[in-house]
Parts: C-alpha cells; sequence; structure tokens
C-alpha cells in the first residue's frame, strides 16, 4: 500500500485550505448556537426542531474541531511521556463503548518507553484508530494493542482488529480527506492520524485483508527505553 504519510504530504495543501475554512466557520458557528439555546425555552412544542438544530450545529463543531488539527498548530506542548500510559488512557475511554459492542482488548506492553509528544494529539490518534476497529467488528471481536522496540531507538505500536478488513481497490484512498465507507463517517480520522504521526517523526502503515482484519503500525522514535 502506498505510504500514507507521503499521500499526507499531497495533501497538506488541501488540508491547510480546509482547516483556514474551518476556522472561519468557527466563530459564526458558536454564535448560531448560542442563538438556539437562547430562543429554546420559547419554543413550546416545537423544541424538537431546536433539538435537530443543536445536533446539526453539533455535527458541524465535530468536523470542524477535526480539521482544526490540520492548521498551523497552535500552544503545542511537547512534552516527554509514557506511551503506555497513554495507551491505557485510550484504552479506559472506549472501555465502556467496546464493552457494549462485546469487543475485547488484548494489550501486550512489555516495555515502559518515553516518548516526545503532544498528548492530546497522540490520543486522538490512537482514539481514531481504535475507534475504527470498534466500528469495523460486527458482533463479537478483538483488538490487540501491543509495543514493540527496535533497536534504532523507536518503538512500533501494533494495533490489530478482527474487523470487516478493507478491500484492495479502496486501499489507495484511505487518509484522503472525506473518504469514508460509513454513512455517518467524516472520512478525516486516518488523515489526521497520519498528520499527526508525521509530526512526531513516525510512520504510519496499514495492512488489511478483507473479512479477516486490519493490522495498523506506527512508528515513533523513542527517548528513553
Ligand atoms: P471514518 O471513520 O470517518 O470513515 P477514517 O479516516 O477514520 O474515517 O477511515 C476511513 C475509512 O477507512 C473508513 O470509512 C473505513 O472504510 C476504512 N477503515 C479505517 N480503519 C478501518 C478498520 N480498522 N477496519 C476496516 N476499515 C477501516
Ligand atoms: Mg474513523
Amino acid at each position: 500500500n502506498e505510504d500514507l504519510l507521503r499521500k499526507t504530504e499531497k495533501l497538506s495543501m488541501i488540508g491547510e485550505l480546509a482547516a483556514g475554512i474551518a476556522h472561519e466557520i468557527r466563530n459564526p458557528l458558536t454564535a448560531l448556537k448560542g442563538f438556539v439555546q437562547l430562543l429554546y425555552p420559547t419554543l413550546n412544542d416545537k423544541k424538537m426542531y431546536a433539538d435537530i438544530m443543536l445536533s446539526e450545529l453539533e455535527r458541524i463543531n465535530f468536523i470542524v474541531s477535526e480539521l482544526l488539527v490540520l492548521a498551523k498548530p497552535q500552544n503545542v506542548q511537547i512534552r516527554h511521556l509514557s506511551l503506555v500510559g497513554l495507551l491505557e488512557n485510550v484504552l479506559a475511554l472506549l472501555a465502556s463503548e467496546a464493552n457494549l459492542k462485546n469487543i475485547h482488548f488484548h494489550t501486550s506492553f512489555p516495555e515502559a518507553p518515553i516518548i516526545a509528544g503532544e498528548e492530546i494529539q497522540l490520543k486522538q490518534v490512537f482514539l481514531n484508530i481504535i475507534k475504527n476497529s470498534i466500528e469495523a467488528i460486527a458482533g463479537q471481536g478483538e483488538i490487540h494493542v501491543s509495543t514493540r522496540l527496535l533497536a534504532s531507538n523507536q518503538v512500533i505500536v501494533r494495533l490489530a482488529d478482527n474487523g470487516c478488513g478493507i478491500s484492495e481497490d479502496i486501499m489507495p484512498r484511505l487518509g484522503e480527506p472525506f473518504f469514508t465507507t460509513k454513512e455517518n463517517g467524516t472520512g478525516l480520522g486516518l488523515m489526521i492520524s497520519s498528520k499527526i504521526i508525521k509530526d512526531h517523526h513516525g510512520s504510519l502503515h496499514i495492512s488489511s485483508h478483507k473479512e479477516e482484519g486490519t493490522v495498523i503500525e506506527i512508528t515513533l522514535p523513542i527517548v528513553r527505553r
């Protein structure tokens, strides 16, 4: 499969444009939300229309905040982080959702490497990817998350699921902005994740077989092993 990071490079102009637009959308969006909320008590039997407006505004807000990740990062705080701590944190956030869907997490973290990075952004990456795995599993399923140190002062985070897999013909389109196969997808998760990993001097690799599952490997430099 084509290197996702190279594709991100190609798309970075589009991404930055999208982020610029997203930024401009945010203020009017906040105003709209505020006024719908103000009107709410006066609506009597028409409150359901306001509810729909608010949930649609929430969706725009979600897409806009995803796109803003692509904008020139403001106040990024690069810190030394425990990769395992971060992964465990993300898994805990998703535990109830997985539980409801009868999905089991399996982890294998034999070492405790320290990486340098922006915590919120890196959490976003693992959230996006594990959420995709959860969404790819119909019925019962397994998600394996493991880390492995390389001699080159890098760590590989491997995220594997036994979900629906990705058919070969759409593999080249992964990471394209707005490319989604889901009814309610945004098609932004993988693009944003690979951009964040690239900003952290890492790489992201996807392999998948239809009906078998998907494996994503993220390589990141480490500060200390
Ligand atoms: P979204 O989740 O909003 O569709 P993403 O960028 O996160 O956007 O993913 C893009 C597409 O990649 C998904 O619509 C899906 O077709 C495919 N995909 C990503 N991860 C997986 C996975 N673990 N299993 C199956 N398909 C996946
Ligand atoms: Mg997604």
